[in-house]
Parts: structure tokens; C-alpha cells; sequence
């Protein structure tokens, strides 16, 4: 049931089709290259696009805009506290922002990071700081049609393999990413975070979660993990947390903010500043983002951040969040399309590979599922196969994310309609070439032009 109702409204349309054509053309068939007032239906990412609450609007009325020392920063600290757990918080202006913080700190040349599947922004962190980021999913992590109620987990015997061959000592971080957003969204079980926090200790390296959508991951725990079908999602979330030695979080995800996000640091033994963990990434905090208490956010923007982490695991967000996902999964399966299963958190994985065996790969079914659904119905998305990931071995994945708390039921038909139209005339689909691509291949999906194949 939809617990809530709108209280600002934000006018959009559909462009006309012959509109839409245009567009198309103008943006080089890149979605990253149309403007958001052309787009009806905007699923290119949850992140920062949600709507907030009439509480976060109201505290963005309170900020404290003083450099040191901000009530804010106070109010943004005890949230994490209450919800979270961990008592350290450096503010940051977004989630890459406590990436180059926290694994700035941990990460040096020839360094391997296990993660249950690194996202975009960490894995380059990793990279661009000398490392190695390795991936451990689980078998059928990647698969569409592999059965699981845990998909996102921590391979262990991956990670096992990783360290006999690199040695434990050039293993300094394990991450593991809840829910495992390079994996459909898929959650990871409490009984997995346990295992990998044994393991992080085993071998001394520092048990980091990057806990970007932590309420929708213990929500699934909620639903599935027999030991927890009596707790709340707050309290979930908080034993699923405590493991970990630090947070990483985009407050863009689950502080159901717009902008914002923070590394946290448990409790830590006292002794020498330049041992502590929490000390050096307040150093490095000032040096990128800012004094410790704003990193880069205005005072605003924390409260409302702080607002957003307390309504994230309370009654009905949780609950009403992964309903929608999983409705609009059942919309788009009803409507014929190739769905990833199970629906993950946050939003609905469609398999272009299957949707159009007549499109080569090289000709780009992801992204020209991206333009179909697009022309057909002013619908944005984003691909997540072989056009993001070159020379990656994946199902062609376009996804199709959705913004927390934003879009109504009668939005989710219209794409389902769109994606039934689509499917109507598959066969008379053709695929997408490259135009003009910039020079590091790993970010073309941003802004590489591409023209129908003849
Ligand atoms: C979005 C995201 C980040 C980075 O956060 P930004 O706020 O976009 O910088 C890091 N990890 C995961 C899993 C994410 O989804």
C-alpha cells in the first residue's frame, strides 16, 4: 500500500514522437545525452533523484552554516549513531567522496581489494590509488535466470583463492557492497557478513561495507533470512552494520537525500592519532572535501541527510520501497519482457541479449533497448552490458532504476507499455554503431555518439 502522497508536484511530459526522433538523434543515441525536460519517465538512476519528505524540508530550514562546528554536523553524527551504530562520521560530498577518503587511507600500489563485485566509482578509487580491485560474487551472481534469495553475496572461496595467490599481507581491504548494486541489486544475508568479517579479520585487513542501500538490504533479510523474520529493518540494519570496521555511504541512495554521502569509523582503540583510523580520514576529509564538519555539504543538506537515515528504516519506506520494485518487475515479466530474477532492490534488470537475438553484440542490444524504449515511449534507462563494460564477459543488462518515493503506478504501465510495443516489432529492430567514443574506453557510456547500423 502507498503510505504517503504528494505535496509539491513537479510538472512533466511526453515529447512528441516525431520529438522524440529528433532527440534521438541529436543526443548520438545516448541516453547520458538528453535533457532530463525531453524525458517522460526518468529510470536512469536512483541516485539523488528522489523525493523528499516533508520532514527533510522542514530541516533543511535549520541548517547551521558555520564552518566549525555546525549543529548540523551534530545532528547528521548522532543519526548515524541511532540508525548505524558507528560514533565517527566524516562528512563527504557524495559516496566517491568517501571512497577516496576511507580507501585513500587503506589502499597503496600493488594492493588487492576483495569486494562481493566493486561498483563503478570504487573500483576506479581502487585503481587510480595503485590497487587491485577484485570481484567475488557468488556463481549466478551475473545470470538472469539463476535462482537465489541471496544473489549479492561474498564468494568465500573466491576470496580465499585471491589471497593464497596474492599473499594476506597485500590484502589490506575487503569491502562488501549492500545490496550488491554491480549485481542487479541483489542483497547479501546477515549469515554472509558475518563470514566475511571472520575472514577479513583472519587475514588483518580492515572489513569495510559500503552501505549505500543498507535499508533495502535488510529489508530483504527481513523477508528471507528465517533468524530475522521477527526484527525490524532497523534492527537489521544495525547488527547487519556492526561487523564492519567502516562505512562508506552515498547519502544520494539511502539518506533519501539529493546530495550528501560520509565515511563512519567504529570504535577504536585509543592510542597515537596517526594509528586511528578515524583521525587519518578526518586528514584526508579536510585536504578533498572539507573541515570535519561539513565535508562538502552545506549545513542543510546534512539535515536533511540525517532526517533521511531515520526515515530509511522506519515503517512504511522499507517495505513500501521494495514493493514498488517488485510490482514493476511483475509488470514488465507480465508485458513479455526478459526480466533478471529475482528483482532486486532497487530496480528492474531487463536481458536485451534475449530481448533481441537478431542484434549482434557488437551492434549493442543494451543500448539499443536503451533507444527503443526511448522513442517508443519517452523512457530513460541506462545499459549495464557489453556497451558500459567493454570486453567484459556479461548478459546484456539494461537497467531500469527507480527513484525513491517519485513515480506512481500509472508511470510504471506506461513503460511497461513501451517495453510491449517494443517487443511487438523486435524483429524489425537493428542495432547501434560507435561514432566517436572518448579515449578511456571504461567511461564511453557517458558520452560515445553512436548512429543506427544501416
Ligand atoms: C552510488 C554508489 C557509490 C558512489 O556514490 P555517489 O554518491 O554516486 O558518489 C558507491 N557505491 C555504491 C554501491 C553506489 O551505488
Amino acid at each position: 500500500m502507498r503510505n504517503y502522497r504528494a505535496a509539491m508536484v513537479e510538472p512533466i511530459s511526453l515529447p512528441s514522437r516525431e520529438r522524440r526522433e529528433a532527440v534521438l538523434e541529436e543526443a548520438g543515441y545516448n541516453a547520458f545525452n538528453v535533457a532530463s525536460e525531453d524525458v517522460y519517465v526518468d529510470l536512469l538512476t536512483d541516485s539523488g533523484t528522489g523525493t523528499m519528505s516533508r520532514d527533510q524540508w522542514a530541516a533543511l530550514m535549520r541548517g547551521d552554516e558555520s564552518y566549525a562546528g555546525s549543529r548540523s554536523f551534530g545532528r547528521l553524527e548522532e543519526a548515524v549513531a541511532d540508525v548505524m551504530g558507528f560514533p565517527n562520521v566524516v562528512p563527504c560530498h557524495q559516496g566517491r567522496g568517501a571512497e577516496n577518503v576511507l580507501y585513500g587511507c587503506l589502499v597503496g600500489e600493488g594492493d588487492v581489494v576483495l569486494n562481493n563485485a566493486h561498483f563503478d566509482t570504487t573500483r576506479a578509487h581502487v585503481a587510480n590509488l595503485g590497487g587491485d580491485p577484485v570481484d567475488c560474487p557468488v556463481e549466478g551472481a551475473r545470470d538472469p535466470n539463476a535462482p537465489g534469495d541471496f544473489k549479492g553475496n561474498f564468494s568465500l572461496d573466491r576470496a580465499r583463492e585471491t589471497v593464497a595467490e596474492a599473499g594476506a599481507e597485500n590484502v589490506p581491504v575487503v569491502v562488501l557492497t549492500i545490496t550488491n548494486n554491480s549485481a542487479a541489486g541483489q542483497p547479501v544475508s546477515v549469515a554472509n557478513t558475518r563470514e566475511v568479517a571472520d575472514f577479513a579479520r583472519g587475514i588483518d585487513a580492515t572489513f569495510v561495507i559500503d552501505a549505500c542501500r543498507f535499508a533495502e538490504n535488510a529489508e530483504f533479510v527481513r523477508r528471507r533470512e528465517a533468524e530475522f523474520t521477527g526484527d525490524t529493518v532497523a534492527e537489521i540494519a544495525r547488527e547487519q552494520l556492526s561487523y564492519a570496521d567502516a562505512l562508506v555511504m552515498s547519502g544520494k541512495k539511502e539518506g533519501l537525500a539529493n546530495v550528501g554521502g560520509f565515511a563512519a569509523v567504529a570504535e577504536e582503540p585509543e592510542g597515537e592519532a596517526a594509528d586511528r583510523l578515524f583521525e587519518r580520514a578526518k586528514q584526508r576529509g579536510i585536504l578533498y572535501e572539507g573541515f570535519p564538519t561539513y565535508g562538502g555539504m552545506a549545513g542543510r543538506d546534512m539535515e536533511a541527510m540525517a532526517v533521511g537515515l531515520r526515515e530509511a528504516v522506519e515503517p512504511p519506506y522499507p517495505e513500501a520501497r521494495l514493493d514498488q520494485v517488485a510490482a514493476f518487475g511483475d509488470l514488465l515479466a507480465d508485458a513479455g519482457l526478459p526480466v533478471y530474477r529475482p528483482v532486486g532492490g532497487h530496480a528492474v534488470y531487463l536481458d536485451a541479449g534475449e530481448l533481441f537475438p537478431n542484434v549482434a553484440p557488437d551492434e549493442f542490444p543494451g543500448q539499443t533497448l536503451v533507444r527503443e524504449l526511448y522513442r517508443e515511449g519517452g523512457v530513460r534507462c541506462v545499459e549495464l552490458g557489453s556497451f558500459a563494460f567493454p570486453g567484459a564477459d556479461r548478459p546484456e543488462l539494461v537497467r531500469l532504476a527507480l527513484p525513491r518515493r517519485t513515480y506512481a503506478r500509472e508511470h510504471l504501465e506506461h513503460v511497461a507499455d513501451a517495453g510491449a510495443a517494443v517487443l511487438d516489432r523486435r524483429e524489425a529492430v537493428r542495432g547501434l554503431e560507435i561514432v566517436s567514443e572518448p579515449p578511456v574506453p571504461e567511461l564511453r557510456h557517458f558520452s560515445a555518439e553512436l548512429r543506427p547500423v544501416e
